[in-house]
């Protein structure tokens, strides 16, 4: 991608309004922009970065079974009527503008949907498991919208659903879904706590949150400092400095962001509409269910929490909108080792603009791309090859460059 080309202008200044630093440094590189208090655009560049992040989650989404369908985003009165969650306040209602009362909710989550759409398709123990996935925007009126992409109004969730036989089943997937989210975090560069809470607007069971450690967390968790074992303070019978419940350690508190959650739902929603299988016996019983949800956007913003200097953003290369950032400085022209690293399959964004070089220097470093490659009158036919989270540079030749980016 040549940089000259790109959609989206980089801000000198971080914007007035934001005072978290993920929505500060996306602003400023161009990766979002907010069109109201807690909704955002994706630009180009930040779009790429969602898809690296819901490529990661496919992946390990697929790999335990997890079939990818497109619920609707407008969800009918009836749907949360059956399960007594149209009363609950952080839906935004919606009509039209010939109708005088709201008959749908925008969604803010889809067990109440898809519990009927599954019960069409699952009447027997042989249709037994089975989970479905998207990754689709959800609606909810966050009156706190001051974290930036961490809390957003609109946001993107990946969210799973599974269908079981027996309570047994549903908790050892639940287990395989907890190692996929281990999985997926790790491969965004993240150390996601697992974390026993409450269940919320979701069930009466407790339930499993994935938190990352970071002062700017809205949550506070409870952690061994010995075995890891962890539990959100909102249940938690444990104290900052007590000991553990499952082994000698100590306890610490920290502040921390919920990246994920996974709920054993029982047969909440399978009642509500009286969604049942036959078993091998011929006898009628209730289909048991789990939820496991992944914020996309606020992923991402955890991401830049964890990963910045004073200089910008530094990107995990899992994720990272283009592996190499190619700056060509005065009057040399970088075109020809662009064309070739494209060709060998590297991301490459090409900085070919007329600018001077402090300036780029300090756009790349704002941008955060793992590699910077930099071509100028000093380096001749070689080219100065820096990582963003190292100091030192090398001075390599094209083939070189090649092998390192490959
Ligand atoms: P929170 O307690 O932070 O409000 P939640 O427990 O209500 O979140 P869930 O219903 O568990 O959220 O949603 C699944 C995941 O979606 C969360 O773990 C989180 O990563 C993400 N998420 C929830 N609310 C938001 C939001 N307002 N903006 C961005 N991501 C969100
Ligand atoms: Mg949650």
């Amino acid at each position: 991608m040549l940089q000259s080309k790109l959609f989206t202008k980089i801000l000198r200044e971080a914007p007035k309004d934001e005072e978290a630093t993920n929505a500060k440094l996306l602003t400023r590189g161009g990766f979002v922009y907010k069109t109201s208090a807690g909704v955002y655009t994706y630009l180009p560049l930040g779009w790429r970065v969602i898809q690296k992040i819901a490529d990661i989650i496919r992946e390990e989404m697929n790999a335990i079974g997890g079939e990818e369908l497109q619920m609707p985003a407008l969800v009918e009165k009836k749907y949360w009527e059956s399960t007594g969650r149209w009363s609950v306040d952080i839906g935004y209602e919606v009509f039209g503008k010939e109708e005088d009362k709201p008959n749908f909710v925008l969604g803010w989550s889809h067990e109440d949907l898809l519990t009927p759409i599954a019960a069409r398709n699952i009447s027997s123990y042989r249709d037994l498991p089975a989970a479905v996935y998207q990754i689709q925007t959800k609606f909810r009126n966050e009156p706190r919208a001051k974290s930036g992409l961490l809390r957003g109004k609109e946001f993107l969730m990946k969210d799973l659903y599974s269908f079981h036989a027996s309570e047994k089943d549903l908790l050892e997937y639940y287990g395989k879904v907890a190692l996929a989210y281990r999985k997926i975090f790790e491969r965004c560069g993240l150390k996601a706590i697992y974390t026993l809470a409450a269940g919320g607007d979701f069930t009466a069971e407790n339930t499993h949150e994935f938190q990352v450690v970071a002062d700017i967390g809205e949550d506070t968790i409870f952690v061994c400092g010995k075995c890891g074992y962890a539990e959100n303070k909102e249940i938690s019978k444990l104290k900052s400095g007590g000991k553990c419940s499952q082994c000698d350690g100590g306890v610490e508190e920290k502040k921390s962001i919920e990246v994920g959650n996974i709920f054993p739902l029982g047969t909440k929603y399978s009642e509500a509409f009286n969604f049942k299988f036959r078993d091998e016996d011929g006898k009628e019983k209730l289909v048991v269910m789990g939820s496991y949800g992944i914020g996309i956007g606020r992923l991402m913003a955890t991401i830049v929490e964890v990963y910045n200097d004073k200089n910008g953003i530094i990107w995990p290369e899992t994720v990272a909108p283009f592996k190499a950032h190619l700056l060509a400085l005065g009057s040399v022209d970088g075109g020809k080792i662009y064309q070739e690293l494209q060709k060998a399959g590297v991301e490459i964004l090409y900085d070919d603009r007329d600018t001077n070089a402090g300036e780029k220097f300090a756009e790349a470093d704002l941008l955060g791309i793992p590699w910077r490659l930099v071509v100028s009158p000093k380096t001749g036919d070689k080219i100065e090859v820096k990582k963003r989270n190292e100091e030192d540079a090398q001075i390599v030749s094209l083939s070189e460059a090649l092998k390192i980016l490959s």
